[in-house]
């Protein structure tokens, strides 16, 4: 990405305990990571709400995305998957709300998760930051797309049955703000689905770890810190408190195996070992409960 980084002290960005009060995890990115990539920071899991965030903050100075053109983002990520599974979200979102209705994916991306959903009968619309993957949303399935940052969105101002946060809630700054804002724009007894990265997944305690078998003062977690950049990590624990803390009640929550992007064929011998050992470990997490990957579907209480 171009541009630089500006680096901010903070404290949680959940539930605000002070940064000192917090379980230091290691370092990442940069010196801190094995192919350099990224810039440097600190991880940190909150001793209260168990989130795990940076500190310093790394702030980019502009969109990290906008260098990388949708195909170029989105090159390990199957159109035709992303379709599928957008069908399968609007499917359990019918079995949760017994009819379909109005959908709103924040972040949608290429806008391929929509397509799905409009495919079942559900009246789709999308918001996303990064206008060449907006335009292409709207010229390839001629979807209703908001271009622009989430917390200034017109389309959170209208009412909904279904919001979708497919790998969105880790990329923000401030997570709550934004759940916040998508839980009063549901329709009483609205559901939103959620889909985030584990960060006390077996994965991430084994690399932890490891690391430090290996001499290293690093994480693992928040991978990457470099983009597509993830700023905050959640567990099932915060994942809660942070659904409750905006009045939804949570319905399901469940994991499920992520295999990552470990490409084996790169690298010297250690790091094939490294992932293929990787490998080993997301899989026997599924097995043990402990994913590495988690799904949330959380209903709009009554008032
Ligand atoms: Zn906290």
């Amino acid at each position: 990405m171009s541009g630089a980084w500006r680096l901010e002290p903070g404290d949680c960005p959940l539930c605000e305990a002070p940064v000192h009060q917090a379980q230091r995890l290691g370092r990442r990115g940069g010196a801190a990571h094995g192919a350099r990539c990224g810039v440097e920071t600190t991880i940190h899991r909150c001793r209260s709400c168990h989130l795990v965030y940076q500190h310093p903050v790394l702030r980019p100075e502009g969109n990290p995305y906008e260098d990388h053109p949708p195909d170029d983002y989105f090159n390990a990520h199957s159109a035709i998957a992303k379709v599928e599974s957008g069908q399968a979200i609007a499917l359990q979102a019918s079995g949760l709300l017994g009819r379909t209705g109005r959908l709103l994916e924040v972040g949608c991306g290429r806008g391929d998760l929509l397509r799905g959903a409009a495919n079942l009968g559900w009246e789709c619309a999308g918001i996303e930051m990064t206008p060449s993957y907006a335009e292409h949303a709207r010229a390839r399935y001629g979807l209703r797309i908001e271009t622009g940052d989430v917390g200034a969105s017109r389309l959170l101002s209208e009412e909904w049955d279904v919001i979708v946060m497919a790998a969105v809630l880790e990329h923000l700054y401030d997570p709550l703000g934004t759940l916040r804002r998508v839980a009063a724009a549901l329709r009483p007894g609205g559901v939103v689905y959620i889909d985030v990265p584990n960060e006390c997944s077996l994965y991430t305690r084994v690399g932890n770890s490891y690391q430090r078998l290996r001499g290293r003062d690093w994480a693992v977690n928040l991978s990457p810190t470099f983009p597509p950049f993830h700023v905050v990590g959640f567990c099932p624990t915060s994942l809660r408190q942070a659904c409750d803390a905006v009045g939804l009640e949570v319905r399901s929550l469940t994991g499920y195996a992520m295999e990552g992007c470990m490409d084996l064929r790169t690298g010297g011998v250690v790091a094939w070992v490294e992932r293929l050992a990787a490998r080993f470990v997301l899989r026997v997490g599924h097995a043990m409960g402990q994913s590495a990957g988690l799904t949330c579907w959380a209903q709009r209480r009554s008032r």
